[in-house]
Parts: C-alpha cells; sequence; structure tokens
C-alpha cells in the first residue's frame, strides 16, 4: 500500500550513484510483489473468470512469440523449454484448484490463482527429483506471466513511456536498462541493490542517481507520484513541500560547484606533486560513453562488451560487434582500448541465457570466460570482431573471470585460430594486439606470478576480486555491510599482486570500482599502480586529488594501512588522509 496519499515522507537508502533527481514515480512490479488481495462481490466472479481466461490466451501468445524468437536465435531444441510453459500454462488441475476457491471465496481472481499455484508448488517441493523442480520454475515463470497479464503489468510497458520517470521496483536488473529510454530515466530507486551491482555502475556511467537496498519501497511508493531523490546521500522525500524542494536545489548547486572544482584538474599533467606519473582511463560499455574531449584520458581501460550483448537482448553477429568496438576506436582517437571480453553471467543475463542455464548461484558459476570456452563459436565471433578493430586503432584484448594460467592459454590459442582464420580470408586485423587478464578471483591474484607469465598486462577487477576474497555476494544487500573493501584481506592481496605483476614486468592497472574511490586512490597509488580505469565522471575527482599528494605520501599511507588490523582502522586512516587533501592549498 502506498502511504501518506499527499503528505510529505521520507525513505532512506544506500546511495550508489550521485545526483538530485525529481518527478513522478514509475513502480515497476517484478516477482517479488506480493499479490494483490481484495473482497470481490459474488455476481463479479463471472467476470472474475474471464479475466483468468483472457490473461491464459495473451500469455499463451507471449510464450509463442518468444519461443519463435529462440528457436530462430538460438535453436528449436532450446526453444522446446516453451513447450513445457504451455503445458503448465493449461494445466487442468491448476485451473480446476482456481475455479474452485473462487466459486467458495469472495476473493480475486489473481489471489485465487496465486493460491492454487502456490498449493502445487508446495507439494512439488516435497518431492525431491530433477525434473520436478525444473517444473517448480516452470510454474513460477508461466503463473507470474498470467497474474501480470490479469493486473496489467509489462516491462514493455516502460518502454512506450513517454515521459521522463523514477523508476521504483524491488530489483532493477542491467538487462532492464534494454527495456527502457534511458534519456527517460530521471532516477533508479530499488529494494535490492549494492555499490557494485552492475546495475549501480551503469546508473554511475549514465549519471543516473541511484539509491539502493531502500526496504518495501515498491510497496510504499506508487506510480505517479512525486518524488524527490537525493542521490548523495541516499534520502527519498516523497510528496516534497517547495520548502524541502529549494533546500534539495540547494544543496545540489553546491555539488555542482565541487565537481567544478574537480574537472578543473581535467585537462592539468596527470603527475604527483613530486612528479610521478599517472594514468587515468575510462571503463565504458559503448562509443557513446567516450567523452568528446578525448585528450584529457589516457585512454579506455574497460569496454564492458557484454553490456551492448544486454542492450541488444541477444547475441549479436560478428560485424554488428565489429560496428561497435570500430565506434569505440574511432571516438578514443587514437587512444589505447582495453575491450574485455564477454562477461556475462552473474547479474548480467541474457534472458535468453537464463532460460537456458538457470543457476543457484550464478555469481560462482557460469560465468565470463567459463562460458567463452565453452561457447566457441560465440567466442570467435567477438575475438575476431575485436581483432578486426584492432586494425583502426590500438586495440587490447582482456579476458574476464582468469582462475588459472589454463584459461589464458586456451583463450590465447582461440585468438591464435581468429587470426589465422581472417589471414586466409584476406580481413585487416591486429596480428599483434596484446592479451591481458583480469585479476579478479582470489586463485589467479594469489598465482599472478604464474598468471603472468601468459599475459601482456593485468586489470585488477576489484569489484568481484572483494566478493570473492570476503565470500559476500556483491548484489546480496543482506551482506552489503560485510562487502568490505578495507579488510585486511583485500588489502594485502591487492598489494601483493600488484608486486608480483611488477616483478613480473608487465603493466597492472585498477579497473574495478575502487579506483574511482576518492579515499581509496591514494593507497592504490602508494601500492604502486599508475593505472586507474573508471567512470568517465569520476576522472575529475581522482585526477584533482592525486595531483595533490606527493608520490612520499601515497607509500607511507601504504605502509601505515598494510600494518592495521582491522577495517575500521582502515577506514578512518583513509578518510582522515583524504580529508588532509582536501583542506590542503
Ligand atoms: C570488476 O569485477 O572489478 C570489474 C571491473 O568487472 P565487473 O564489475 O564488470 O564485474
Ligand atoms: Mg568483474
Amino acid at each position: 500500500m502506498a502511504s501518506g496519499a499527499n503528505n510529505e515522507f521520507e525513505l532512506k537508502g544506500l546511495s550508489v550513484s550521485k545526483g538530485i533527481a525529481h518527478g513522478e514515480a514509475f513502480v515497476m512490479l517484478n516477482t517479488d510483489f506480493k499479490v494483490p488481495v481484495y473482497e470481490i462481490k459474488p455476481s463479479d466472479k463471472e467476470r472474475e473468470r474471464e479475466r483468468l481466461q483472457t490473461a491464459i490466451i495473451r500469455a499463451r501468445e507471449d510464450i509463442l512469440k518468444v519461443k519463435a524468437e529462440l528457436s530462430e536465435s538460438v535453436g528449436e531444441a532450446e526453444a522446446a523449454i516453451f513447450d513445457a510453459h504451455l503445458l503448465v500454462l493449461e494445466d487442468v488441475a491448476i485451473l480446476q484448484e482456481t475455479f474452485g476457491m473462487l466459486e467458495r471465496e469472495n476473493f480475486n481472481v489473481e489471489y485465487c490463482y496465486s493460491c492454487a499455484v502456490d498449493k502445487f508448488i508446495g507439494a512439488f517441493e516435497k518431492i525431491d527429483d530433477p525434473f520436478i523442480r525444473e517444473r517448480i520454475a516452470d510454474l513460477k515463470d508461466v503463473s507470474k506471466r498470467v497474474i501480470d497479464k490479469m493486473l496489467g503489468r509489462s516491462t514493455l510497458n516502460m518502454g512506450i513511456l513517454s515521459d521522463p520517470l523514477i523508476l521504483v521496483s524491488s530489483d532493477f536488473a542491467p538487462s532492464d536498462f534494454a527495456l527502457v529510454d534511458k534519456s527517460k530515466i530521471l532516477a533508479i530507486i530499488t529494494e535490492k541493490g549494492s555499490q557494485t551491482s552492475h546495475t549501480a555502475i551503469l546508473s554511475r556511467s549514465l549519471g543516473i542517481p541511484c539509491i539502493v537496498g531502500v526496504e518495501g519501497v515498491a510497496e510504499k511508493v506508487s506510480t505517479g507520484q512525486f518524488l524527490l531523490v537525493d542521490g548523495y546521500n541516499g534520502n527519498i522525500v516523497a510528496n516534497p513541500t517547495e520548502n524541502t524542494l529549494r533546500h534539495y536545489t540547494e544543496l545540489e548547486s553546491v555539488h555542482r560547484e565541487v565537481q567544478k572544482l574537480f574537472d578543473s584538474a581535467l585537462p592539468m599533467p596527470s603527475s604527483t606533486l613530486d612528479g610521478e606519473q599517472f594514468e587515468l582511463f575510462i571503463n565504458i560499455s559503448g562509443a557513446a560513453d567516450i567523452p568528446q574531449a578525448m585528450e584529457n584520458y589516457a585512454g579506455v581501460g574497460l569496454f564492458r562488451t557484454e553490456n551492448f550483448f544486454l542492450d541488444m537482448g541477444a547475441f549479436p553477429d560478428e560485424d554488428a560487434q565489429y560496428e561497435a568496438y570500430a565506434a569505440a576506436v574511432k571516438a578514443a582517437k587514437g587512444k589505447p582500448v582495453v575491450i574485455r571480453t564477454l562477461d556475462l553471467g552473474g547479474d548480467k543475463n541474457l534472458s535468453l541465457m537464463k532460460m537456458v542455464n538457470k543457476e543457484e548461484n550464478p555469481f560462482m558459476g557460469y560465468r565470463a570466460i567459463r562460458f567463452c570456452l565453452d561457447h566457441k563459436d560465440c567466442f570467435k565471433q567477438q575475438l575476431r570482431a575485436i581483432l578486426r578493430a584492432g586494425a583502426l586503432g590500438p586495440v587490447k584484448i582482456l579476458l574476464p573471470m582468469i582462475c588459472s594460467i589454463r584459461e589464458v592459454e586456451r583463450a590465447r590459442g582461440m585468438i591464435e585460430e581468429a587470426k589465422e582464420d581472417l589471414r586466409k580470408e584476406g580481413k585487416a586485423f591486429d596480428s599483434n594486439i596484446q592479451v591481458g587478464s583480469m585479476i579478479e578471483v582470489p586463485s589467479a591474484a594469489l598465482t599472478i606470478d604464474i598468471i603472468a607469465k601468459a599475459s601482456d598486462f593485468i586489470s585488477i577487477g576489484t569489484n568481484d576480486l572483494i566478493q570473492y576474497i570476503l565470500a559476500v555476494d556483491r548484489v546480496n544487500d543482506m551482506v552489503a555491510h560485510l562487502y568490505e573493501p578495507t579488510h585486511p584481506a583485500v588489502i594485502r592481496i591487492i598489494d601483493h599482486v600488484v608486486r608480483r605483476a611488477q616483478q613480473a614486468g608487465i603493466p597492472v592497472s585498477v579497473c574495478g570500482e575502487l579506483a574511482a574511490d576518492p579515499t581509496f586512490c591514494s593507497l592504490l597509488l602508494g601500492m604502486g599502480i599508475r593505472q586507474f580505469s573508471m567512470s568517465a565522471k569520476s576522472v575529475g575527482e581522482i585526477k584533482y586529488l592525486l595531483r595533490k599528494i606527493s608520490l612520499k605520501q601515497a607509500v607511507d599511507l601504504r605502509n601505515d594501512v598494510m600494518a592495521l588490523t582491522r577495517s575500521r582502522h582502515v577506514i578512518s586512516r583513509l578518510r582522515s588522509f583524504h580529508y588532509e587533501i582536501m583542506q590542503s592549498k
């Protein structure tokens, strides 16, 4: 139930993308949202029955459509999964149970239907059989579709909204960005999520204020309600008064001034007070994220290609990929572009993939290089497209989620095969392309000396590295407080990787969110990092800060922090250092 029809009320969450926005809310409902229950008149029962029948017909049309699309893009065998959905949809026993309840009780039909479905799921759950487990998943999926139809809620509706809106949802997956016109999103508010979820990362790079971890927001706020979102402090004000709006407008102008100060550092040399050089690269999801003034940036340190796949909602072919990579190379104006191979899985799922591979623990599962080495045709296509884009400017290949040297060798083997094919076909490509490994799994971090033997460069993906070191799912809000970049284990492992990469004589950069953390960047410099990659929006602030310190200060900071034994001590040391820099002239 939405609270307070017109009274101002506040909600609090964790801010993961800065900025202030105000406008109307659009509440996206999803699986976690409770099915509404209300009483109906006995005379309405016939109409309720018809509502269910119509919803089933519509759901059937949807399923047949998705089946046809999937059959075209992936294959008939995979598309056959929808035959099971059609059977569940028309299951007579569920309909009898629903209509029986509708007859006996005076409740709305979606509620009766959900009770019937729950009853069957409950019975199925007692049977320990993989086939039955699959049927439970089908039943959940199909029943959600039917209930959505009855409630008139469809995610696709978002795409046709003409006015900019604040999206409110229990969860907003990275693939959901593909359903909406991003320019129409004023802000995003979710119940789930965390600082390093890909939704948060994308929001930051799109400059969309985003607040996560707002308990019950999808129920407390209703579509059309006027909201004010303070993405600096994680505050949401519903039905804000004139006074509140004025207060936040002032706050926004203060933040704008501070950002102007940071951005004034953009054209300045990238060197510390004592002349140590560093380089600030940008993370992108496509050419559109590359700023015009590329002279202010060292290049593209991370091109997350999977976001392009998610936007398309499918596996684009080689030429479509080539176009996308070539556009980035051109927009980078001669600066290097590090293209990461497909990192699907975890919280980045193509809906097609999700249907084919349902995983209990996706972050530990069929992700990134594991998926690619198993889907050679799809991987080859991407490698060919990257190699060809390399003929247009300096391009490097980055392999995600590497666990062992074997994976790097296998990927390199496929790169060589792709080169050979392109050579035979007479197509232009970069035959000397550099191949780097992402260090984001502890096994790779601890064997960095071995991985380095097969890698031309190393990029530390701190977002994943932290979750795997600490066994804290990066998108699970229930354990978000345990996701501690300042944990001594994290500090030691990053330091170890940097040192060992240096000993091996290969360049090492950081492309995870820590690189853009104003309290962390000096520590990384002190550890030996000279290449940082982050969303273009963060570069001004990090450059401003690094230009205000000396390498000696950074190394002293690193030595101090390495001796600390508790996360909170590390936090306070880093915060006081940051405060000192900001105060210094
Ligand atoms: C990381 O894990 O730090 C990283 C840069 O990759 P992603 O956030 O896309 O998983
Ligand atoms: Mg990662």
